[in-house]
């Protein structure tokens, strides 16, 4: 069918131009919905009287509408992108070690990574209290151990803390320790960061971990999901090497397994 929006050449179409595509029709429904709600909800959660740019919404309808919440979507972006290079800072400040007043020490004796208190005791509530209890004129060199992090583990910790970020190989590699960190020294951010990753990479060589460690780190909603994500993947899964290992060590897990394929059996088999 001829679109006047999304045909190659609208202007050779026959007069009035006026029809579209079914495809065009919904995607345009879909966006004023969009920005009706999304406008709605910021006139619900705004105490002060609205500002022009909401109380005219009213009066301008369809694309225009859209078009103007576009805008001030691009503009938030811009001013969130300054505000995140302005609180980078921070992190340069722990790469180039300026003014740093503590040791983190890693297990295995590796060498320590120096840091700052004040973004310790910021981040986590557990590093505030170590630092709080601690003698607090301790001398620079003074260390905090993290005996359960290597060095390259607890680097990439220290990289979150200070940036709220972490490049796609170091997230990979360290998911798992950073996930058990978060919970261990109370990070939320950086516990939901690491879920996010995990659910996006779940699937049969690696739902076992992240059982594992959704059960260490009590996240039940992520437990649930792997857990499902087993139970329909028994055939690839249970028949791992990996399974092996996972059932000797987790023993309580493998009976939830378990449990939960045999009621997905018995749910199937009554035609839920
Ligand atoms: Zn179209």
């Amino acid at each position: 069918m001829d679109c006047s929006i999304c045909s190659a050449m609208p202007y050779i179409l026959r007069p009035p131009r006026n029809t579209i595509c079914v495809a065009c029709y919904e995607g345009a429904r879909t966006i004023i919905t969009l920005t009706t709600n999304k406008l709605d909800s910021e006139k619900a959660s705004d105490n002060k009287p609205s500002n022009n740019l909401i109380s005219s919404s009213n009066s301008t309808k369809g694309f225009a509408n859209a078009l103007k919440w576009v805008k001030e979507m691009k503009e938030m972006e811009e001013e969130l992108n300054e505000k995140i290079s302005y609180l980078g800072g921070f992190f340069a400040a722990f790469r180039d070690q300026i003014h740093t007043d503590i040791q983190l020490q890693p297990g295995n004796n590796e060498p320590s990574i120096p840091a700052h208190r004040a973004l310790l005791a910021a981040r986590s509530d557990i590093f505030r209290n170590i630092l709080d209890s601690d003698a607090c004129k301790a001398p620079p060199n003074h260390k905090i151990t993290l005996p359960e992090l290597n060095h390259e583990e607890l680097q990439s910790l220290l990289e979150f803390l200070y940036s709220g970020h972490l490049p796609k190989e170091k997230v990979e590699k360290h998911v798992y320790s950073l996930s058990i960190a978060a919970d261990k020294y109370e990070i939320p951010f950086l516990q939901k960061f690491c879920e996010h990753q995990m659910l996006g990479s779940l699937n049969s060589s690696n739902a076992l971990d992240i059982l594992e460690i959704s059960d260490t780190c009590s996240n039940q909603s992520l437990k649930d999901t792997a857990l499902n994500f087993i139970v329909r993947n028994m055939e690839d899964i249970v028949f791992s090497a990996r399974f092996d290992a996972f059932a000797l060590k987790n023993p309580h897990l493998t009976v939830q397994i378990t449990r939960t394929s045999f009621m997905d059996i018995k749910n199937r088999r009554t035609g839920a």
